[in-house]
């Protein structure tokens, strides 16, 4: 599933739309009715780790309440060109053969708001979450990219299909969506792309006892951190995905958060700037220096099981007598 940059930069192409009312809709989802979109007013949008956010009002209600939503969340710097034609395919390196297409399950630090009912003003989000394909298109659809195995070139069926006023339109690929009667709550301080991830939290997680490369998915302490940002963060700090976070100590932990927070940067940085990001790790049979790779399916016990990527060579594990902060060689 994208992790957190691809579903920052689906929020900036999302942005533009604010304000701006649905004049037609389509898609395949059955479970939301898109048809139930028309005349809604797209209000607000957020992002939270892996999931994206948006708020619609109903036509009625923005009429009645008289404040105007249309001058708000535009925010600043954003690009208001409506003709430009974003795309964003799935990530290409979130492709594993290998059977990782489970979407993760785990709380990533949202809560329910108390109010259950629809009136007195509660708001309503459509909260989104990406499959491993999962992808939002802008003003186009996505085309197959290649035959199938019949050899029919099918275009891939979008979820949800939103036409605004303002003549664009949004189309939503491989997501689940289900409505919210409350404002997603949520702690920045957890969000590893967040000017407020909250360091002291993420390295006391990582201080216990177990595997830091379950603690890194666990999105109550690294929300938006997803399987590539973990494989790659654990192989540029030397660390072995089993190692037990009590085991390691503080600097080498400081030097995992600061790889996390690093290739997580770099990552958005090329989503907004058309380029790759490189892996070192991740799906590779080779690491840098050559040496052959191991993958293996590691999780907590009873857990979700996630395909992990390390070099023995370079991540050398660590048995529970060694002293603290032992570095590899
Ligand atoms: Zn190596």
């Amino acid at each position: 599933m994208p992790e957190g940059p691809s579903v920052r930069k689906f929020h900036h192409l999302v942005s533009p739309f604010v304000g701006q009312q649905v004049v037609k809709t389509g898609g395949s989802s059955k479970k939301l009715n898109p048809t139930s979109f028309q005349s809604l007013w797209l209000q607000d949008t957020q992002v939270h780790g892996k999931k994206l956010f948006l708020r619609f009002d109903p036509d009625e209600e923005t009429v009645s309440l008289g404040n105007s939503p249309l001058s708000e969340p535009l925010r600043k710097g954003e690009q208001k060109d409506k003709a430009r034609h974003h795309q964003e395919a799935s990530d290409q390196s979130s492709r594993s053969p290998g059977g990782d297409s489970a979407v993760p399950s785990g709380d990533d630090g949202l809560q329910c708001l108390a109010g259950d009912s629809p009136a007195g003003g509660a708001e309503r989000w459509l909260q989104v979450r990406f499959g491993l394909f999962g992808s939002i298109w802008v003003n186009e659809f996505s085309r197959a990219k290649k035959a199938n195995k019949r050899g029919d070139w099918r275009d891939p069926i979008p979820r949800l299909v939103l036409h605004f006023s303002g003549s664009g339109f949004l189309a939503f690929y491989n997501c689940q969506m289900t409505w919210r009667i409350s404002s997603p709550v949520f702690s920045p301080a957890s969000d590893i792309l967040s000017e407020k991830f909250h360091r002291g939290q993420a390295l006391e997680a990582l201080g216990r006892e177990q595997p830091v490369c379950y603690t890194l998915l666990d999105q109550r302490y690294f929300s938006g951190l997803g399987n590539i940002i973990k494989n790659e963060a654990l192989f540029r700090a030397g660390i072995h995905p089993l190692s037990p976070g009590s085991l390691l100590g503080l600097p080498r932990l400081e030097a995992l958060v600061d790889h996390v927070a690093a290739f997580s940067a770099d990552w958005l940085l090329g989503k907004f700037q058309g380029t790759q990001q490189h892996t070192q790790i991740y799906q590779k049979e080779q690491c840098p220096s050559g040496h052959p790779v191991v993958r293996e399916a590691l999780g907590p016990p009873g857990g979700f099981q996630r395909l992990t990527w390390w070099c023995p060579q370079c991540q050398p594990r660590l048995s529970a007598g060694e002293p603290k902060q032992v570095q590899p060689s």
